[in-house]
């Protein structure tokens, strides 16, 4: 019950919950994952299904999407995140950096020899995680990003992350857990909305989406009609839960993306599964109208939230927004 089940996506939730509650509460006792063996565990079937490129890192999966497009998956921890390489033929975009548990530079070498922009879908601390290990970085020119960029995630913040329950540590050469922590990383440029990223033959628009997280940005490429969601759209839980998190803004957000997928050939989500159907997004801004409309009933879920399931995906709301 990957998919579907809260418990595989806890990470992001305990930090959002440290950070609303300033610490008072503890990481470890908001556990509640219980599955063991991410080791063990199958991959998605729809990874299977992907045309997989082996690289020499093991903690990585790396899958051909299309386009010169390269998702690389960290499928062995419970964050199941994806980062994506979009190769040019001048430059290579990295959209996304990972959890900083192995060297995702290391195997964007072996993929390419360009010189790397490296840009996030948003700062949590699941998709900067090896932002460190590269010179040139792209970010929004946000506050919250500013945030992110100079302090990092301290090990507190991210040691659920490193639990036996939560990733598969015979994958990776070596990671010291008890000083896992993400690494603070410097800004070359601070972009803004509707900013072009040049990789020579191609052109990647930046669009902003916040909700999600205050700095939440899509990529859209029009020749190839790539659209990347982030953690704005993918398949699982959709969290809206950071006491930030604004639903107002979200759902400007969803609308501007169901119109970019009503263009899109493809979506490449941050997490779970790393090609969607674009109908996905618009059938998730369908699904919000009815959330606002109070046209569903959502479930009581973990640590105050609601949930309301439409299959394939789920949105996931902190209860206190829903009052607002
Ligand atoms: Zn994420």
């Amino acid at each position: 019950m990957r998919m579907k089940s809260l418990g595989y996506r806890l990470g992001i939730l305990v930090i959002l919950l440290s950070i609303a509650c300033s610490g008072n509460v503890s990481a470890q006792s908001l556990t509640t994952d219980k599955s063991k063996g991410w080791c063990d565990k199958a991959l998605r079937p729809e990874l299977l299904k992907l045309k997989e490129i082996k690289t020499s890192r093991p903690w990585f999966k790396v899958y051909d999407v299309g386009n010169h497009v390269f998702a690389i998956a960290e499928p062995y921890n419970y964050e199941e995140t994806i980062a994506y390489l979009i190769i040019g033929n001048k430059k290579a975009l990295l959209f996304d950096t990972g959890m900083g548990m192995d060297s995702i530079s290391l195997v964007v070498k072996e993929l390419t020899q360009l010189p790397i922009i490296v840009l996030n879908s948003h700062t949590h601390f699941d998709h900067i995680g090896s932002n460190h290990e590269f010179s040139e970085i792209l970010a929004m020119n946000t506050s919250y990003t500013r945030a992110n960029a100079a302090n990092g995630y301290t090990h507190l913040q991210v040691r659920n992350e490193v639990t036996p329950e939560a990733f598969c540590n015979t994958r990776l050469p070596q990671l010291d857990t008890a000083a896992y922590y993400t690494h603070p990383f410097k800004v070359s440029k601070f972009i803004d909305d509707n900013h072009i990223i040049d990789l020579g033959n191609r052109r990647i628009q930046v669009i902003t989406t916040p909700g999600h997280a205050p700095d939440a940005i899509c990529l859209f490429e029009l020749k190839t009609g790539y659209l990347s969601t982030g953690d704005s759209f993918y398949i699982g839980p959709i969290f809206l839960f950071d006491e930030a998190t604004d639903l107002k803004v979200y759902r400007r957000s969803i609308n501007k993306m169901a119109v970019l997928a009503s263009k899109a050939s493809r979506v490449l989500p941050a997490h779970n599964i790393p090609v969607v159907d674009p109908a996905e997004v618009m059938k998730a801004q369908k699904a919000f109208s009815r959330i606002e409309a109070r046209k569903i009933e959502g479930k009581p879920g973990d640590f105050g939230s609601i949930i309301f399931d439409f299959g394939e995906f789920s949105y996931m709301i902190n209860a206190k927004l829903l009052r607002q």
